[in-house]
C-alpha cells in the first residue's frame, strides 16, 4: 500500500497519521478545521497517559486533579480522592498536540473538508472543497457527525446521546460529578485552565430538557453561565445489539474513533478509544498478514479483544447504572454513600475512575466485596449514631 488519506483531524485521525507517517508509509489527513475547541470535557483517564506517557509529557497547559465530588439525589455528596490524576485539556490544545507530532513524523495535513469519496478500482478518490487526491486506502476519523453516510458507523438515534454544556470563567480544584433523577446521563464540571467546563450528557432525553436542566443546576450552584459560551455536540452510545453489527471496515477503509462509535456507553469517555482505535488499527494495516480483507479482521478482533468486548458489556449496565435500584435506594444514591462509608468500595470507584476497572470484572469484584462493602457501612453509621457529629 502506497498512500493512505485519513479523513478528520480529531485525536484519532491525528494519532493514524502519525503512526503510519512514522513507519515511512505516505499518510495525508484532511481536516476542515484542523486544532479546533471541540465541544469535550477534555479529561484523560490515567489509563489514557500510561498506555501513551507523551499524554503526559509535554509542555502543552493542562490541569491535574486528585479530587471528585460524587452528588446524588438523596445522597449528598461525598468526595473521592483520586490516587492517579485525571488530566483535563483543553481540546484546541489537545488537537494542535496530536496533530503537530503528526506533522514532525512526517505526515501531510491539508485543512480542508471531504466532501465525497469514491472507489476507482482499487483505489479512492477523495473529493474535498480545495481539489481531490488519490489514495490506496481510507481511515474514516470524521468523528460522530460523520457526513460520509457509505463509511463508518451507522448510528440510529438510539445509539446516541446528546451532550452539551457551557465554557465558562471560574476557578476550582475538583472535579464534580452530579447525578439526577431520571436521566441515564449526568453533569459534570472539569476545572481547565483558564475557566471551568460544565456540562450535561443523557441518553434518550431532548438536548432542550437537557440543556435546561444543566441551566437550573448552575443557577442553584451560583455559576455565571450566562457569561459563558454554550457547545454542543453527539456522543455516540452503542446499544448493546449495535455493537454486535457495527460497521467500522469495509473495502478499502477502516474507521476509528467516534466515528467507529468507540466511546464508553456509561462514561462518555471516548479520547482513549479514539486514540487506541487508531493504534489498533495501524498495527492491523501493518502487520504481516496477507490482504487488506485479512488486516481488516485482525483489526476487528484486536479492537474487540482490547476493548469493544468491554464497552459493549458496559452498554448492558448503563441503564442499571443509571435507573436501577439496590437496596431501597437509587444505584448512584448508594454509589454516593458506599463511597462515603467503604474503603473497600472507594477503593472500587477509584479504579473505575482511573480506567482500571473493567466492567466485564466490575460484577464480579462488588460480589466479592459486598459483604465488606455493607459491613464497612453499617459499621459507619452506627459510628455516627454513638459519636454524633458536633452540631455548627
Ligand atoms: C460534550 C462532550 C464532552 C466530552 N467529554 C469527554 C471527556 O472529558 N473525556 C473523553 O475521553 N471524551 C469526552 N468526550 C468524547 C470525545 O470528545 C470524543 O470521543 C473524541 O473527540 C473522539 O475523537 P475523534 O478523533 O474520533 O473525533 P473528533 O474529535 O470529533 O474529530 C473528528 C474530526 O473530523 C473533522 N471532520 C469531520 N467531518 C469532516 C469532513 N467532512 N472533512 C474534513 N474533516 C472533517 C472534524 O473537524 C474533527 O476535527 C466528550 C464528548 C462530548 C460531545
Amino acid at each position: 500500500m502506497k498512500r493512505v488519506a485519513i479523513l478528520g483531524g480529531g485525536p484519532a485521525g491525528a494519532f493514524a497519521a502519525e503512526q503510519l507517517a512514522s513507519a515511512g508509509w505516505q499518510a495525508v489527513l484532511f481536516d476542515e478545521k484542523l486544532a479546533w475547541e471541540k465541544p469535550c470535557g477534555g479529561g484523560l483517564t490515567y489509563k489514557a497517559y500510561s498506555h501513551y506517557p507523551f499524554l503526559l509529557e509535554n509542555s502543552t497547559p493542562k490541569r491535574f486533579v486528585t479530587e471528585t465530588v460524587l452528588a446524588a439525589p438523596r445522597a449528598g455528596a461525598v468526595s473521592l480522592q483520586l490516587d492517579q490524576p485525571l488530566l483535563i485539556y483543553s481540546r484546541f490544545d489537545l488537537n494542535r498536540l496530536l496533530l503537530d507530532r503528526a506533522e514532525r513524523a512526517g505526515a501531510q495535513i491539508e485543512q480542508a473538508r471531504v466532501l465525497e469519496i469514491t472507489r476507482q478500482g482499487s483505489r479512492w478518490r477523495v473529493l474535498t472543497n480545495h481539489g481531490s487526491a488519490d489514495a490506496d486506502f481510507c481511515i474514516v476519523a470524521t468523528g460522530a457527525r460523520n457526513p460520509l453516510r457509505e463509511v463508518g458507523t451507522q448510528l440510529t438515534a438510539c445509539d446516541t446521546m446528546s451532550a452539551l454544556g457551557y465554557y465558562v470563567p471560574g476557578e476550582q480544584s475538583m472535579i464534580d460529578i452530579q447525578f439526577l433523577p431520571r436521566l441515564e446521563g449526568y453533569i459534570w464540571i472539569f476545572p481547565r485552565c483558564s475557566h471551568l467546563s460544565v456540562g450535561i450528557c443523557g441518553k434518550g432525553e431532548p438536548a432542550g430538557a437537557l440543556r435546561k436542566r444543566l441551566e437550573q443546576y448552575m443557577t442553584e450552584r451560583e455559576i455565571p453561565w450566562k457569561h459563558g459560551s454554550f457547545y454542543s455536540h453527539l456522543l455516540p452510545s452503542l446499544h448493546t445489539a449495535s455493537w454486535r453489527r457495527n460497521r467500522v471496515t469495509g473495502e478499502g477503509w477502516l474507521a476509528v474513533g467516534d466515528a467507529a462509535g468507540l466511546v464508553d456507553p456509561i462514561t462518555g469517555e471516548g479520547l482513549y478509544y479514539a486514540i487506541r482505535s487508531a493504534d489498533l488499527a495501524v498495527r492491523a494495516l501493518l502487520s504481516e498478514v496477507t490482504g487488506l480483507a485479512e488486516k481488516m479482521n485482525l483489526y476487528q478482533r484486536l479492537l474487540r479483544r482490547d476493548f469493544a468486548g468491554d464497552l459493549e458489556f458496559g452498554s448492558r449496565l448503563a441503564r442499571r447504572v443509571f435507573h436501577g435500584r439496590f437496596l431501597w435506594a437509587s444505584v448512584p444514591a448508594r454509589m454516593v454513600q458506599f463511597t462515603r462509608s467503604s474503603p473497600r468500595f472507594s477503593a472500587i470507584m477509584r479504579d473505575l475512575f482511573a480506567g482500571r476497572q473493567s466492567y466485564l470484572d466490575l460484577r464480579q469484584r462488588l460480589l466479592k466485596n459486598l459483604n465488606g462493602s455493607l459491613y464497612e457501612m453499617w459499621m459507619s453509621l452506627g459510628f455516627r449514631r454513638l459519636v454524633p457529629r458536633k452540631a455548627a
